[in-house]
């Protein structure tokens, strides 16, 4: 870094003193209209002065908000400036657990677009759920596969991310377990790791797509010799992002390669590095066989759940196990392929689940932006109200009526409770409570 940075070396180490800048970014489609210190890259991203905390915040568990790293949101720049917005995009998020990138993309696509959220980790893929369940929207797909099983769809996406698992370098003062991990050895295998998840993709990038790759590192083998070398073995062309120079983003080059990094003592962020590719060519969609495996709710039980949201006609409704699930309805022939093709493990939004002759509704339908409470009961609760139903604590609400009713704070959906004579079932999920004090 010496040797990169010259003189501006010391203010990077004095800057690697500060403590890291805290920032969130809203949920556009649940909370219109965030306040707040903007971030100028960011319409939804905020800094905040100081770090509350989230875990005790009802709103962070309504999914009104993520908590991420400022540098990181340049995402939106990346994707505002080279795909088309203007209508539906196939994308895919790589490697995409705990999921930040995930729902800053589903805020960014336009609503009938499809995004696969993709982890290779399986315990990291539940917490990816969670989060994207907690987001609310019905057009993604959270998967559990290795990138090499995306070469079952080839010429596939619009747009590919790959966030790359990286030696972190750029996150030494936020997260400084990462220093421990860090050693050249470690950079040396990362890069090789990256080389490999690029090349395994890559083809499942419809010709005419873009893919933006990115880590959090400073590592030159990790970023610009990783996109050199890629440059060398595929027709690509690099794109060039216009970012203010007042936000303090500094361009990098090579012969073939274009990339931006974000350096802590130029801007209030950490150490993000991204670049965005074409792939060269014209997409002309190959036809992907696959068999149809979509199973469907009796008419009797569809009845019950079209009343609990907003335009049902142009959602498809279908089983997985017991629950009935529902996606865009221009996203069904997709879902049949990610079905087929893939190792799904949440689509779309959890409606409800059947159980003997009732239909239960699902969390994830609490949390859904297309919830339509004009036609289900609800109970508002104030702070210490909702964390007591976060904690699963016993409750002290009350309702005229009986049965199902949703919990909201702040006018968002945080769970379920059922109603019944003389006590309170507390529909929170188990896994999800919150256990500090
Ligand atoms: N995009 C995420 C976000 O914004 O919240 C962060 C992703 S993190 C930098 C990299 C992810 O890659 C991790 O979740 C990690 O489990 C995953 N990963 C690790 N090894 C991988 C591999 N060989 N192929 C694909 N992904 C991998």
């Amino acid at each position: 870094m010496k040797s990169r940075l010259g003189s501006s070396y010391p203010a990077f180490l004095d800057s690697l003193q500060e403590p890291a800048p805290v920032s969130i970014r809203y949920n556009i489609r649940k909370l219109a209209r965030p306040p707040g210190n903007e971030i100028p890259w960011c319409k939804t991203g905020r800094y905040l002065d100081e770090r509350p905390s989230f875990t005790l915040d009802p709103l962070f568990h309504a999914g009104g908000y993520y908590v991420q790293e400022a540098s990181s949101m340049l995402l939106e720049q990346a994707v505002r400036q080279t795909c088309d917005l203007t209508k539906p995009l196939i994308a895919l998020d790589l490697c995409a657990a705990p999921g930040g990138k995930s729902t800053h993309l589903l805020s960014l696509l336009p609503q009938d677009s499809l995004l696969i959220s993709n982890e290779v980790i399986r315990s990291r893929a539940s917490v990816l759920t969670e989060n994207i369940e907690k987001w609310g929207c019905d057009n993604v797909i959270v998967t559990n596969n290795d990138p090499s099983d995306f070469g079952r769809l080839p010429e596939f996406f619009d747009l590919i991310l790959i966030d790359a698992p990286c030696s972190g370098e750029g996150l030494f003062r936020k997260e400084p377990e990462s220093i421990e991990e860090w050693s050249p050895k470690n950079v040396e295998w990362c890069s090789l790791r990256q080389r490999r998840i690029i090349s395994d993709v890559w083809s499942s990038l419809k010709p005419g797509g873009a893919m933006i790759y990115s880590t959090c590192t400073y590592s030159e083998k990790e970023n610009l010799e990783n996109l050199d070398w890629f440059a060398g073995q595929q027709a690509l062309k690099f794109e060039n992002i216009a970012l203010d120079p007042d936000w303090g983003v500094s361009a990098l080059s090579t012969k073939s390669a274009t990339a931006y990094q974000a350096f802590p003592h130029c801007l209030k962020g950490e150490g993000f590095f991204f670049s965005v590719v074409r792939k060269s060519g014209n997409a002309v969609g190959k036809k992907i066989r696959t068999k149809d495996t979509l199973r469907y709710p009796a008419k009797a039980e569809l009845s019950t759940v079209l009343n609990w949201v907003h335009e049902p006609e142009s959602r498809l409704f279908f089983l997985y196990d017991q629950q009935i699930r529902m996606i865009h309805d221009t996203l069904q022939d997709f879902l049949r392929i990610a079905l087929g093709k893939l190792h799904v493990v949440h689509a779309g939004i959890a409606v409800g689940e059947i159980m003997k002759n009732r239909i239960v509704p699902d969390h994830g339908l609490a949390l859904s932006t297309a919830l339509n409470k004009s036609n289900l009961s609800t109970i508002s609760v104030d702070t210490a109200q909702a964390l007591d139903y976060l904690r699963k604590n016993s409750l002290n609400l009350t309702s005229p009526q009986t049965g199902f009713h949703i919990v909201e704070f702040q006018g968002l959906g945080l769970g379920w409770v059922n109603m019944l004579a003389g006590r309170i079932n507390n529909l929170y999920p188990s896994g999800r409570r919150i256990l500090m004090k």
